[in-house]
């Protein structure tokens, strides 16, 4: 279970006082204040706090007074035009809190984007919790044949069941020998920063994660991503979601350009300009690789 009684009550008295503010607040984004979104198996992202809105990164790139008589479709223009062209110091003006709950081995490729600021719960101050992330079995595939960072078929039957009771003992029985280094009957025990150093990668911590909008949509844009791994995309997934009802204007502009676009190579973009013509375009004469090519094509189907 994500989060004990005792968590949900706290969550829902934090959502029962509203304060009056001068501040612009995102309405789609008040519905997600505090609440937990579960993700994984013991797993959640909530909102913590957020500034901004749409009309933030408006107003920004105006340099203006105020929110302005503007309309909100020229609002929704600009934010696209903004999105188009790269101009990306607008979206920093907005800006996102979240405490995430996640498996140690997807917080080490999280941790990678380094424009964030960052506070992890510490395993030398307190004991960790009895949770580990245990794969649902339409997870538990295969090393794929064609792709080294990626999977293939999902195991069933025997295969299955061995490899996922081999995550549960080993998980378990690493736990258990946590618990008892730290408590040595009559004695003081191991060092918590110690005893932690046997526990598996799949063991949950929590981090708060602060970011703005610019550099968090880099980083969903890489982890909401198919080539992805499932375990961190899925984290992206429901940041998106929230995201898309806190700027709605500024994810629609993120979604079309960035998560729906592509880049093309100069390459590319003359193989396009050549099949527009008629021409009948192959990899021989692309001037392309194979493996871009297979891209290429995989963009175009
Ligand atoms: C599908 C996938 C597979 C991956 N596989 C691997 C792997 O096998 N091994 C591995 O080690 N990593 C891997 N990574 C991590 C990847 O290389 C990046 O470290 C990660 O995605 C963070 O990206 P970033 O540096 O652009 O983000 P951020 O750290 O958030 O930085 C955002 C941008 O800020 C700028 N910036 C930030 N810090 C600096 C700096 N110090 N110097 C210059 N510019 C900076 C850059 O323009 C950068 O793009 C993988 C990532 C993905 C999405």
């Amino acid at each position: 279970m994500p989060l004990t009684e005792d968590q949900i009550a706290e969550i829902a008295e934090l959502r029962s006082v509203s304060q009056p503010t001068l501040r612009a607040t995102a309405p789609g984004m008040e519905q997600h204040l505090y609440t937990a979104h579960e993700v994984l198996d013991h797993g959640f992202v909530r909102v913590i706090d957020y500034m901004g809105d749409d009309a933030a990164i408006v107003q920004a790139a105006r340099v203006s007074y105020g929110a302005g008589t503007r309309k909100s479709r020229d609002d929704s223009g600009l934010i696209r035009y903004l999105m188009r062209h790269w101009h990306s110091t607008p979206f920093e003006m907005c800006e996102i809190k979240l405490h995430v709950k996640l498996p140690v081995f997807v917080a080490r490729q999280w941790i990678r984007h380094r424009t964030a600021n960052v506070n992890e719960y510490s395993a030398r101050y307190s004991i960790l919790d009895r949770e580990f992330y245990i794969p649902a079995p339409e997870q538990l595939a295969a090393q794929s044949t064609v792709n080294n960072q990626g999977r293939g078929e999902v195991l069933t039957g025997e295969e299955a069941a061995r490899v996922l009771e081999f995550l549960k003992a080993d998980a378990g029985r690493a736990y258990d020998h946590y618990e008892q280094m730290l408590s040595q009957e009559g004695q003081q025990g191991l060092a918590r920063e110690l005893a932690r150093m046997n526990l598996p990668a799949n063991i949950y911590t929590q981090w708060y994660w602060k970011v703005d909008l610019h550099n968090l949509f880099h980083f969903l844009r890489l982890r909401a991503d198919a080539h992805a791994q499932y375990e961190i995309r899925v984290y992206a997934e429901a940041i998106c979601n929230i995201v898309a009802d806190w700027v709605p204007a500024a994810y629609a502009a993120f979604e079309d350009y960035r998560l729906g676009g592509a880049n093309l190579s100069g390459k590319a973009l003359d193989c396009v300009r050549r099949m527009v013509r008629g021409e009948q375009v192959t990899q021989e004469t692309s001037g392309m690789s194979k493996g871009e090519w297979r891209e290429f094509e995989a963009l175009l189907s």
